[in-house]
């Protein structure tokens, strides 16, 4: 049995902070998910998990409680644990640049993975206490933000008592993950004192990664995905998503099509009876001589579909839709490679 984790990044928006937005709009915006039409954040989430009887988990960032104090990180984490849904720990240390009192001195960083290894543990030490204290249940997985984990952050998680760390996103390798595993293996296995937990994908193309994250994959690559995952027998399939991914980009409407794939991956994992449903907490242990899961491989038709799919999308749902329709042309033929460059050349 594969167990599929479906699970969301839950976080208050630095960006929104930082454009003068107090704790209750930071709140409605990016965790209710609140636009004109209603609200598509985690109750939204939580209730079409329910709909198809299933458990996610909540990766929380309690780190704005350095900004706007505690109360913010109680109202993220009360429906969820109410609900039954897992909570686990999510870091954003991009908050330390506003707060007013910062535990690892003068030290800043965007990533949890910028900081040496004493002040890692300090801060997620600090985190774990922030989001108990929240009225979590002691959390036994981690994501950093950005997925900007080292080795280091391993080993910091496995000094701390953590089981497990789900940062390691091949998409991100090179670009802030740092976690030094072979990307072309998406099983879960032992690293450096705790189980590392890698989000799944497929490739698109040749040497081009797509990860299981709501926004960027079709039903038909998700399907796909967990297919492969179940008929390797895979202990697990990890999809990810944020607690805002249902809204547009400028969060101003819902993101029907994300809503959709939403949907869809909650049948897919409902209707599978090789997967099961649910988090960290009752998760198979690695087999002791894991076979490597292979990642699978690319389908251009299918790239295609998904790239159409999507312009389509932006088309109805965002601004920049002329920049999509150019994307696809350019991205998905030979012509329109040749025509892209002499497009790119004329400008
Ligand atoms: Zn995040």
């Amino acid at each position: 049995m594969t167990r599929a984790i479906i699970s969301f990044d839950t976080e208050l928006s630095a960006g929104l902070f930082q454009r003068g937005a107090d704790a209750r709009a930071n709140f409605e915006s990016s965790i209710l998910g609140r636009c004109r039409e209603g609200d598509f954040g985690i109750s939204f989430q939580m209730d079409m998990l329910e709909r198809h009887g299933l458990k996610g988990v909540y990766f929380v960032d309690p780190m704005p409680a350095l900004v706007y104090g505690p109360s913010v990180i109680r109202d993220i984490v009360a429906p969820i644990v109410a609900r039954g849904h897992e909570v686990q720990l999510h870091i954003h240390t991009e908050w330390l640049a506003f707060a007013r009192f910062n535990p690892v001195g003068k030290l800043t960083g965007r990533n949890i993975g910028d900081f040496p290894l004493a002040a890692q543990k300090k801060l997620i030490g600090l985190a774990r206490d922030m989001l108990v204290r929240a009225g979590a249940p002691t959390p036994t997985a981690f994501r950093a933000g950005n997925f900007g984990a080292t080795d280091d952050t391993l080993r910091a998680l496995a000094a701390l008592g953590f089981r497990y760390d789900s940062s390691f996103n091949a998409a991100y390798v090179g670009q802030g993950c740092g976690i030094g595993l072979d990307s072309k293996n998406m099983g879960m296995r032992d690293h450096h004192g705790v189980v590392e937990v890698p989000v799944s994908g497929l490739m698109e193309r040749a040497g081009r990664f797509r990860p299981a994250q709501l926004c960027a994959m079709s039903q038909e690559e998700m399907r796909d995905a967990l297919d492969h995952a179940a008929r390797r027998g895979a202990v697990q399939f990890s999809a990810f998503s944020h607690s805002f991914e249902l809204l547009s980009r400028d969060r101003e409407a819902p993101n029907g099509l994300a809503i959709t794939r939403m949907d869809a991956l909650c049948r897919a994992v409902a209707e599978d009876p090789r997967l099961s449903s649910g988090g960290f907490a009752d998760l198979a242990p690695p087999p002791g001589a894991p076979a490597p899961i292979t990642v699978p491989g690319p389908r251009p038709l299918r790239t295609w579909r998904r790239v159409a799919q999507q312009a389509w999308g932006h088309l109805r749902h965002e601004v920049g839709y002329i920049r999509s329709i150019i994307y696809v042309t350019l991205n998905t033929s030979r012509w329109g490679k040749v025509a892209g460059g002499v497009l790119l050349a004329m400008a």
